[in-house]
């Protein structure tokens, strides 16, 4: 599979954008950074996106998405989300204050919704498009879920924010060839009070969640806070592990 990772940070700047990546180009997971680095054509390939929670920084782009949806011919976008993570939505954002609820707006060139909400179940795997999406709750501030996709034969997992966490390295686990993990790691070691408080990872416990992954693939710490990413880097690399690597804001073919 291809991964196009539009933004691996967990700040944003000129040089920095936010959580956002792209499979095979039709299946986003998160979309802090979507509409800003994609032309309207790549946008209208786009069939899904999964949000793993609700926090600015991963759904910046996402109104945006919906929005330009309308002028399209393409087929509703459909947004997953585990069922908490979209009441959250739902009634924060698409409530018709913060932006409409284009569920309700039927598209002119298609005549059909330009979007279709599928809250899921944690830990039930549900398929789109021969695809499998499995929604596994992680231990952020708020009510958020990660996701293994299974895809042509090959499985990725993503967990979004989180700090340590386990159910979701005991499905990935168990799942057949995974071939690469996205995670995080928010702060340098030496702001670790402040990544507990936040429920975010730091090298030194993304270090203690590697133990628990015992599928020999790459794991990408992604949403790296700037400016402190050089030493984020710096700090995974004396992890001495050689999963362990940092997202760059590149394809990937995995
Ligand atoms: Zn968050
Ligand atoms: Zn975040």
């Amino acid at each position: 599979m291809r991964l196009k990772v539009l933004g691996a940070y967990g700040a944003s700047d000129a040089e920095h954008n936010l959580t956002g990546y792209l499979l095979d180009d039709w299946l986003a997971v998160d979309a802090g950074t979507m509409t800003s680095k994609l032309s309207l054509a790549q946008q209208a390939r786009i069939q899904a996106v999964f949000i793993t929670h609700s926090h600015a920084d991963h759904i910046r782009d996402l109104p945006h998405l919906i929005h330009n949806r309308f002028s399209q011919s393409a087929p509703p976008l459909i947004l997953f989300a585990a069922r908490h993570v979209m009441d959250i939505l739902c009634k924060n954002v698409f409530n018709g204050l913060v932006w409409p609820d284009f569920s309700t707006i039927t598209a002119p060139q298609t005549g059909k919704p330009v979007v279709e909400y599928r809250a899921l179940m944690p830990g039930r795997k549900i398929t789109f498009n021969g695809v499998g999406i499995t929604p596994v709750l992680v231990d952020h501030q708020i009510p958020a879920a990660g996701a293994i996709i299974e895809m042509h034969g090959q499985a990725i997992t993503f967990t979004g924010d989180t700090g340590p966490t386990s159910e979701i390295w005991k499905r990935t686990n168990k799942t057949s060839n995974i071939v690469a993990v996205v995670t995080e790691a928010s702060f340098p070691n030496d702001q670790q009070a402040l990544a507990d408080e936040t429920a975010h990872l730091s090298p030194e416990t993304l270090g203690h969640e590697l133990k628990k992954i015992i599928v020999d693939a790459p794991v990408y710490a992604s949403h790296r806070k700037t400016p402190f990413e050089r030493d984020i880097e710096s700090q995974i690399r004396n992890l001495r592990d050689r999963r362990a690597r940092v997202l760059l804001e590149k394809n990937y073919t995995l």
